[in-house]
């Protein structure tokens, strides 16, 4: 079986829309979505809307919580807090509810989906390098677990060296962004799992990203908020 991983859409709907359009022409039916459905980007009601009508299992990023009022904002930096303010200003009350009931973590076809890391998801980690993941392979017993928050798509595993995922080892894998990378290539990222054959493929798609950039500085949200899409940073 094929299942699609996608992560922090933060808002970005013609990014959403493009990863959708190719999950739907590769024909994966089973898709994942590990959380900051909200956050920077200036379509948050229709992005969760998209989510919750084609029932993606979601769980709950640091934004998301941050929009509901259960994260403090005090350690975001002022984009991030920007963000979250007009967001607020603008969620419906529906949307709000849908991301208030977002778990933490799921665990399904022996995976475990959390947001930042498996070590108390709650804190919302970042697993930036081999050294952050480390302490993080004692806390959860599947082979794999895949996370998002640093919008960067990377594969960690336990011994350090090992880059393809396979069954009798531990992989932490980050799934990337859809609606924000940071890693330098603006095109949206996600993954495509093959259950069976135990394989992963990082996919990039392109999308309409003048757009979201136009819309974003038409609602008056930080500049730099806009201009970090176009670079993938
Ligand atoms: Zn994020």
């Amino acid at each position: 079986m094929k299942i699609a991983i996608i992560s922090d859409i933060h808002g970005n709907l013609e990014a959403l829309n493009a990863v959708l359009a190719k999950i739907d022409d590769l024909n994966i039916q089973s898709i994942y979505c590990l959380g900051d459905i909200v956050g920077y980007g200036p379509s948050p009601n229709e992005c969760v809307e998209l989510i919750r009508s084609r029932n993606i299992p979601s769980i709950a990023g640091n934004h998301d919580k941050a929009v509901t009022g259960e994260l403090s904002i005090e350690s975001f930096s002022q984009m991030a807090k920007a963000g979250v303010l007009w967001t607020k200003s603008i969620i419906t009350e529906e949307n709000e509810e849908y991301l208030l009931n977002l778990p933490y973590s799921i665990q399904e076809h022996d995976i475990v989906f959390v947001h930042s890391s498996p070590d108390h998801p709650e804190e919302f980690r970042y697993l930036l390098s081999p050294e952050d993941a480390r302490e993080s392979f004692d806390y959860f017993s599947n082979p794999l677990c895949v996370v998002g928050h640093t919008h960067r798509p990377v594969v960690f595993c336990e011994d350090y060296t090992t880059k393809e995922i396979r069954r009798d080892k531990k992989f932490i894998v980050n799934v990337g962004s859809v609606g924000q990378p940071r890693d330098g290539n603006w095109k949206a990222c996600f993954i495509i799992m093959d259950t069976e054959q135990y394989t992963i493929e990082f996919i990039r798609v392109e999308y309409d990203v003048e757009t979201v950039h136009k819309k974003i500085k038409a609602i008056g949200l930080p500049q730099k908020l806009a201009d970090r899409l176009l670079a993938g940073m």
